[in-house]
């Protein structure tokens, strides 16, 4: 793999397409810079070498069009702060000023590219586009794991510009290790715990992993799915009526692999969508009508836990339940608890994807588990065995 560990940047102007997709509030202020932070290892590799930089991101959905909202401007003073010095700006990407402003960067000087999502080259993988931005840099760097997946101007078309000198940054090399470690060379047991709203959305993925996983682990919405293909009654549970026979052929490929198979039997509900509702618990196939399963329920938590801590490799991907009301965190809690016992006890534990990382966040446990991922749709591609184009124009 080729990193910028192995490379000199010495006199060198980096393009480095990083990921400061970053949440801000309404007065535009970062409320969340785990991105930028993720990408400062590379960014100071560069700078310690004597290279300057010139970063390149996208922010929100401005669907091909500048606005105010999404501007990159909004970040530079906290760049500013956590570089400790004065990051340039450029208010067209590719603008004549952005080309004079990087033209004349200096050893340590740093030039922040405003949204290439102003262009909607950028999202089509426009070569005319890719290759004015290639013009920014004598060296190319992907540190932008969370939009691996996507074929776009920055993130892959431009690499072809840079036959002799593109590489990935040091998030991106990190994302990628932990990821194949799961995928290629698991100790185990390996379990994967799946969670989050809808079967739909991780067919692919939980397929996948039917061939690779000991254990697989079932919470979360999309568990109801099962609970109602195998005849239970699950009020107004959410649920994919039209995945009924997936659900099934799921359980008799698990069964066909000999996977464990792991289904929650009880859950917490409430009579309403909501943090205040009337809770109680109750068995998966018995929920009344008008009740709806927010949570995993106890004995549930106790059989998920049991297989966590005896596992050796762990993927976490999606919540247990509704996190986001304090009401119905327990389970997610409790899986979180039981994954940072089994890492304390010396397994690796692989935390994929916007709301499962959002979860780990939210109980403080970020630092008690081997790897929390910073990508979503590009980990669950790359874990479905989908080649990312990001990484493939790397080569
Ligand atoms: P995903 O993006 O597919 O990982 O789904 C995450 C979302 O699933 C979170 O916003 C959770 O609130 C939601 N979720 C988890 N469990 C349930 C449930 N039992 N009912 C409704 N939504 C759920």
């Amino acid at each position: 793999m080729k990193t910028v560990e192995q490379y000199d940047f010495a006199g060198k102007r980096a393009l480095v397409r990083v990921d400061f997709n970053v949440p801000l509030n309404e007065q535009n202020e970062i409320t969340d810079d785990n991105r930028i932070v993720a990408a400062l290892p590379t960014i100071e590799k560069i700078l310690n070498d004597g290279g300057s930089i010139v970063l390149m991101s996208h922010l929100g959905r401005p669907k091909g069009q500048p606005s105010e909202k999404f501007s990159l401007k909004h970040i530079v003073k906290h760049l500013s702060e956590t570089l400790n010095r004065n990051v340039k700006f450029a208010s067209d990407c590719v603008g004549e000023e952005a080309f004079e402003l990087s033209a004349g960067l200096q050893p340590g000087d740093v030039l922040l590219l405003e949204n290439l999502r102003f262009y909607k080259e950028e999202e089509k993988g426009d070569e005319g586009f890719a290759e004015k931005l290639s013009r920014h840099g004598d060296v190319y760097v992907n540190d932008a794991f969370g939009t691996a997946h996507r074929a776009h101007a920055s993130t892959t078309v431009v690499a072809k510009f840079f036959p002799e000198a593109r590489m990935f940054g040091y998030l991106m090399a990190a994302e990628l290790k932990n990821a194949e470690k799961v995928l290629n060379s698991p100790e185990r047991p390996l379990t994967a715990i799946m969670g989050g709203a809808k079967v739909s959305d991780k067919i692919l993925l939980i397929e996948s992993l039917l061939d690779k996983v000991d254990n697989l682990i079932i919470g979360g919405g999309m568990a109801y799915t099962f609970s109602k293909a195998f005849g239970g009654n699950i009020g107004k549970s959410i649920c994919e009526a039209d995945k009924l026979d997936l659900a099934r052929e799921l359980v008799a490929k698990a069964k066909e692999k000999g996977v464990n198979l792991v289904l929650p039997v009880d859950c917490k509900i409430a009579d309403d969508f909501s943090n205040d509702a009337n809770t109680r618990y109750a068995s998966n196939s018995d929920i009344p009508d008008g009740w709806e399963g927010l949570d995993i329920g106890p004995e549930s938590i106790k059989t998920f836990k049991d297989v966590i801590r005896g596992s050796k490799t762990i993927l976490w991907n999606g919540p247990m339940g509704v996190f986001e009301f304090d009401n119905f965190t327990d389970g997610s809690r409790q899986v979180a608890e039981a994954i940072v016992e089994a890492t304390r006890n010396g397994a690796f534990s692989l935390i994929g994807g916007g709301d499962s990382a959002a979860c780990i966040a939210k109980f403080n446990m970020d630092d008690d588990v081997s790897y929390v991922s910073t990508g979503g749709g590009a980990l669950l591609e790359y874990m479905e065995g989908k080649e990312l184009p990001g990484v493939k124009a790397i080569g």
